[in-house]
């Protein structure tokens, strides 16, 4: 019986990784270990309403990955057992080489690697993850790219205004990422009853992707169209630790009078830019208790967020030519109804609103939380990238 996937998420210093069961949407077990090549690792394992917790050194990825499987002999449920047909790997960068989900072999490693000049900070952990996995693991691995649901991207979407010639020699084009869970979210909307209910056709999506990393996208008819990041996941929204979109200007002011190096601005607009450099914090909770204490520069934080993601729907229902339906997803999406209320606040001229007792309301399902009879729906629907990773790699292995 082969009826499951392992899917993989192998970061710098850490290993995600979740064994779903793709027909029925189940996650039999999940896991993280962080910390890989530190003095002491942390490790995560959940299955079956029981937690494994504890600090144990992990060297290296390989041991990570080791460590992983030991846990599944250890407290289940046991991969022999479960069926393994596949291994999942999420993958941040597929250039302009990969635009859907690609079974590993050596060619497509080295094709991966080769994107590692657009991804210096993502891709090379995916590919020693990859490695490591193939070894260990005698089942048919697939890389699923967080680029490729924007692949369909028209060519005016795409397209910087640089030189040409530079520009193609050196993959210079917006790519977009957190395509897996855009693609997975704007489906799940699209069939949802009271979606279809609307009856619009062609239906116009605008999809807020609002996690540490922040996103958006407009989809039209299933098909992306647009969206905020771009040759890397820098542009676009104000998030966690990453500033969004700037004048590129700033950098070569900051080289040029600040003393620092490209690595140092780099650095800077990654890791301690966006809410973190404003407030102080990159968690939307504590944002909130902030902004709660009358703290001020919380509340800017807050202030620039907002009116970013207000830009960015306005431009996209610009870009659609109307809007049917705008979603929420990801940690902050899913969870923090005063931002959701935030960002409609002042749409009413698009047809959005929200009603402030079904926004409010607690719940995990796709729901929505616009009033009855507006001229557009505004939805919450959960993400779920490891499934998504999950039935992709599964429909792949089963052609
Ligand atoms: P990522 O996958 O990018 O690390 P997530 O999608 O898990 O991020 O989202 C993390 C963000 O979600 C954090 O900023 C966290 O504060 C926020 N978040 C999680 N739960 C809540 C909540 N109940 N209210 C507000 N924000 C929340």
């Amino acid at each position: 019986m082969t009826s499951t996937v392992l899917v993989l998420n192998s970061g710098s210093s850490s290993l995600k990784y979740q064994l779903v069961d793709p027909s029925s949407g189940e996650a039999l077990a999940s896991g993280l270990i962080e910390r890989i090549g530190e003095e002491s690792g942390r490790v995560k394992h959940q299955s079956g309403g029981s937690t494994v917790e504890r600090e144990q050194p992990v060297p290296s990825h390989a041991d990570a990955l080791k460590v992983a499987l030991g846990l599944f002999d250890e407290a289940g449920p046991s991969l022999a057992g479960a069926g393994v047909a596949a291994v999942g790997h999420r993958v941040v960068h597929g250039g302009a080489l990969f635009s859907a989900p690609v079974l590993l072999d050596d060619d497509a490693v080295a094709g991966i690697r080769s994107l590692i000049p657009l991804a210096p900070l993502h891709n090379p952990a995916n590919v020693t993850g990859i490695e490591v996995a193939r070894e260990l693991l005698d089942v048919p691995h697939v890389a699923v790219f967080d680029t490729a649901f924007f692949a369909t991207l028209p060519p005016a979407a795409a397209t910087y205004a640089v030189d040409r010639k530079v520009a193609e020699e050196h993959g210079v084009r917006r790519y977009g990422f957190h395509g897996t869970s855009h693609q997975f979210v704007s489906a799940a909307v699209a069939a949802h009853p009271d979606v279809q209910a609307l009856g619009r056709s062609p239906l116009r999506q605008v999809v807020l992707h609002l996690g540490n990393g922040a996103s958006a996208s407009a989809v039209l008819d299933g098909v992306a169209v647009e969206t905020s990041m771009g040759l890397t996941p820098l542009e676009g929204l104000v998030m966690g630790t990453r500033s969004g979109d700037l004048d590129p200007a700033i950098v070569f002011h900051l080289v040029r009078n600040a003393g620092m190096s490209v690595d140092d601005v780099d650095t800077l607009l990654n890791k301690s830019s966006g809410l973190k450099g404003l407030a102080g914090v990159n968690d939307m909770r504590e944002l909130q208790r902030l902004v709660a204490s009358g703290d001020e520069a919380a509340r800017l934080a807050m202030d620039v967020y907002l009116h970013r993601l207000r830009k960015y729907v306005g431009a996209y229902a610009a870009a659609l030519g109307g809007i049917d339906v705008l979603t929420f997803t990801a940690g902050v999406g899913e969870n923090d109804a005063r931002v959701r209320a935030g960002v409609v606040q002042g749409l009413g001229f698009l047809g959005l609103e929200v009603d402030p007792a079904r926004n409010e309301a607690p719940s995990r399902e796709a729901r929505v939380i616009s009033p009855t009879g507006t001229g557009a729906l505004v939805m919450v629907v959960p993400t779920d990238e490891e499934l998504a990773i999950a039935r992709q790699a599964m429909e792949l292995v089963s052609r």
